[in-house]
């Protein structure tokens, strides 16, 4: 169930312009929605049920921009006069504010993606480097209720071989307001967990299918592992952790002439299918922009079959995955060209890792670390500040073109994907 969306409702408060059932009088000045005005978020009886109102100030008047519960339909909201409480958001020096919490549960994995990691695996973080339960709860609650995060993702590594994940979902999901609770996880045991996590308040999943052909499993990710994660993906629906995306990147001469029969096959279960652009964030550093399968191939290969008409661009938002319908809809397919299509505009992400840092871009080079600073002491409020700072720094983008561009340091796995 959808408990929170962002809305659409811009009211024009000093600017003029009432609003009615949820459709603004008039769209908010320039400068707000760009994000140059001064975002803060006012909690105050009067803003009851709509959850993080945001404040935009800009020179041409203060308009207010909420979340609402799917369907709530909005009227006038009152005026900045009597806000008290100011809560700040995750603001980067670029107006873009994240909302939307990736948190890596373990580094480890019972897969090895060769786009990923390397067969033998990886160095593991050591079990005291990473965050125990409760203080992956704590930092979530912080964010949620003191920082505008409004989606809660958890990632890996492989999230389900993390023993408390189920307490940690239903933790999350108890929090207030509600965030939105997802899983990106290779599918691997979640037949069993699927029902659990369900009845724990997790709203949706992303499972990685890279293939159909148990042969290429074997090929692509060293283990023979393929009928668990369809019987995973089968779970997830029947428990009802939709709408089911599924997640496949592509390689050339592995798997690339997969995907019409991937579509096919998710089109057929009513799974959401995306193809996921190669990213320069295997352990190996072995990613090669030549071998990276564009977005352009990949629309490319499913126009021979099917007919593809780009979704509403405005839906989209900051959601990564640009969307087509599928032979007129309403089935979609969804295309992340993180290298060739950056969406770094529009990135809402901030990124919590296994060992509790901070990162406000899967390519950032540099981290702040919460574990250290909450193992010493700190309070909520230094764990917010220091989390606010490590946003503001984010870059513009990713910088995959620029000559000077570094890989991470950190592989993928160990960043939360
Ligand atoms: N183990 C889980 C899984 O595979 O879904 C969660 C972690 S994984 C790092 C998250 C997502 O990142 C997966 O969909 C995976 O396909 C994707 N991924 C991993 N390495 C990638 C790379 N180098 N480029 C693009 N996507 C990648
Ligand atoms: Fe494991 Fe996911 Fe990486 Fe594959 S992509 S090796 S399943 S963490």
């Amino acid at each position: 169930m959808v408990s929170c969306e962002l809305i659409s409702a811009f009211v024009g408060v000093a600017g003029g312009g009432g609003a009615e059932d949820g459709a603004p009088g008039g769209r908010p000045p320039a400068a707000a929605l760009s994000g140059t005005g001064d975002p803060v978020r006012r909690d105050r009886p009067c803003l009851r049920g709509i959850n993080h109102p945001v404040m935009m100030l800009s020179p041409e008047g203060a308009w207010l921009v909420g979340l609402t519960g799917a369907g709530l339909r909005l009227g006038p909201l009152p005026g900045a006069d009597g806000c008290e409480e100011v809560t700040p958001v995750l603001r980067d020096s670029f107006g873009r504010v994240a909302t939307d919490l990736r948190v890596s549960l373990t580094d480890r994995c019972n897969l090895r993606c060769s786009y990923c990691m390397p067969p033998e695996g990886l160095d593991w973080l050591p079990k005291p480097e990473l965050l125990t339960a409760d203080e992956i709860v704590r930092l979530v609650t912080i964010g949620v209720e003191r920082l505008g995060i409004t989606e809660v993702r958890y990632t890996g590594g492989e999230p389900l071989l993390r023993r408390e994940l189920v307490d940690i979902v239903a933790r999350t999901a108890g929090l207030r307001p509600a965030p939105q609770v997802s899983l990106t996880t290779n599918g691997i045991g979640l037949a069993r967990l699927a029902e659990p996590l369900a009845a724990a308040g997790l709203h949706r999943v992303n499972v990685s299918l890279d293939t159909l052909d148990r042969e290429t499993f074997v090929r692509l990710a060293h283990r023979d592992r393929l009928a668990d994660v369809l019987e995973g993906l089968a779970a997830a629906d029947a428990a009802g952790l939709r709408p089911v995306k599924v997640n496949t990147v592509l390689m050339r001469g592995v798997n690339d002439h997969e995907a019409v029969a991937l579509l096919r096959h998710c089109l057929e279960r009513g799974y959401e299918q995306r193809f996921i652009e190669q990213m320069p964030l295997d352990a190996q550093h072995g990613w090669r922009r030549e071998n990276m399968i564009t977005a352009d191939e990949i629309l490319g290969s499913l126009r021979e079959a099917f007919d593809l008409t780009a979704d509403d661009p405005v839906e989209r938002g900051s959601a990564p995955a640009e969307l087509f319908l599928v032979d007129g809809g309403p089935a979609r397919v969804g295309v992340i060209g993180s290298v060739t299509r950056p969406f770094c505009g529009a990135c809402d992400r901030v990124r919590l890792t296994a060992d509790g840092q901070i990162r406000n871009c899967l390519f950032a080079t540099e981290e702040s670390d919460l574990r250290a600073a909450m193992r010493s002491g700190a309070d909520d409020d230094e764990l917010a500040g220091r989390w606010l700072a490590a946003v503001r720094g984010k870059k513009a983008g990713h910088g995959i073109d620029d000559p000077s561009f570094l890989q991470p340091s950190r592989p993928m796995s160990a960043i939360g994907g």
